[in-house]
């Protein structure tokens, strides 16, 4: 039986290896799919970590994460859960090489994955030109011409931050109705910085092996616009990694908002006792690694107390 299984090898999901170890729980088993550090590992460069003051890439940054919680005595199964259950007060950790195994309390740190948007070069310029992040990479682009998709809160806001760092943001959006807040499009409207490009979608991207060049815009009618531009931000929504937790009926163990997004409290509890959710997978999640690795923390410092608590 172990304390605490932990779902997710990003940095939500090795802060709380950290944390549960050093404070004492035993036998807690980090489930990555991959190799641990997570979607941050895509990064060629991370500059907002705090006390690391050199740029380094996603990888360079993960790599000391793991050694530093084995030294506790985490433990790493590279294998993928497929679901995670609760029979009484023991969860059961469905893993899809065929074992099941059980545990005290479960702490789910899976992430999330940005949809792609589907146009042509959008997979060969990622992170080369196509982001999915303004905070960590709008800086690359200061005093640059840019371009964003999406007609969200997430695009107009990243627009509107963009515009703060870059010469001009063209926002480009497939129809001519916004699903942003009011507020948040009228903020948009009146920024001198940005220019709306309504009705249009992106049909493919182009560049080199230094990059991105430019975007290729077609209209309803089919007409073509080349923007020049060496960066295109897409923000067409999240997919948050939640399907651990969906059930053979179909419904979710615990209490997720209409995006899936999993409902915590402030200390990471779920609406189930002992199962914990960290990272970009809860609700209202910055998306950043210091804040999934703060999360990481409070939810294994919370495990700790239930598990003690369970075993009196
Ligand atoms: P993730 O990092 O998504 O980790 C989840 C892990 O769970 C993954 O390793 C995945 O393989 C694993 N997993 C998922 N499902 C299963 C399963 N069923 N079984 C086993 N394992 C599973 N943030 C910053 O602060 N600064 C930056 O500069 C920055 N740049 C970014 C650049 C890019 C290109 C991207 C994509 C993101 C960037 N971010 C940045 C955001 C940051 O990476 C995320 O906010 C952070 O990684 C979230 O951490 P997490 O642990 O919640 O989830
Ligand atoms: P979203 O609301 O789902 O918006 C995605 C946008 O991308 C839509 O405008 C959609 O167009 C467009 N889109 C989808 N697929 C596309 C494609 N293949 N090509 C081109 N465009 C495409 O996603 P989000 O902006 O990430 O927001 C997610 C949730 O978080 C929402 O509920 C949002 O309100 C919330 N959020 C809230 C705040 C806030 O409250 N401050 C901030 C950020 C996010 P259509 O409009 O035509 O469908």
């Amino acid at each position: 039986m172990l304390d605490l299984a932990i779902i997710g090898g990003g940095p939500a999901g090795l802060t709380a290896g950290l944390y549960s170890t050093r404070g004492g729980l035993k036998n807690v088993v980090m489930y990555e799919k991959g190799l641990p550090g997570g979607q941050i590992t895509q990064s060629s460069e991370v500059e907002n970590y705090p006390g690391i003051e050199k740029v380094l890439t996603g990888m360079e940054l993960m790599e000391p994460w793991p050694k530093q919680c084995m030294r506790y005595g985490l433990k790493h199964e590279m294998v993928e859960v497929e679901r995670v259950v609760k029979d009484g007060e023991v969860f059961k950790i469905v893993r899809n090489d065929g074992k099941i195994d059980e545990a005290l309390s479960v702490i789910v740190c899976t992430g999330s994955t940005p949809k792609k948007a589907g146009f042509e070069g959008e997979e060969e310029f990622f992170g080369r030109g196509v982001s999915t992040c303004a905070t960590c990479d709008g800086f690359f682009y200061k005093d640059k011409e840019v371009a964003v998709l999406g007609g969200g809160d997430t695009a107009l806001e990243e627009a509107l931050y963009l515009a703060n760092i870059c010469s001009k943001v063209y926002l480009i959006h497939r129809r001519d109705r916004f699903r942003a807040a009011p507020s948040t499009v009228e903020r948009v409207k009146k920024n001198s910085k940005i220019e709306l490009i309504l009705n249009h979608t992106v049909k493919k991207v182009y560049g080199s092996q230094m990059g991105l060049e430019g975007v290729i815009l077609t209209d309803k009618e089919g007409n073509e616009r080349d923007l020049k531009v060496p960066g295109i931000f897409v923000f067409v929504g999240m997919d948050v990694n939640n399907e651990v937790l969906k059930q053979e009926d179909g419904k979710f163990l615990c209490s997720v908002n209409e995006n899936g997004q999993v409902i915590v409290d402030l200390r990471m509890r779920t609406d189930i006792k002992g199962l914990f959710a960290a990272g970009d997978i809860r609700i209202e999640a910055p998306r950043q690694v210091v804040c999934a690795a703060a999360d990481g923390a409070t939810a294994a410092l919370e495990a700790i107390s239930y598990v003690e608590h369970l075993k009196g």
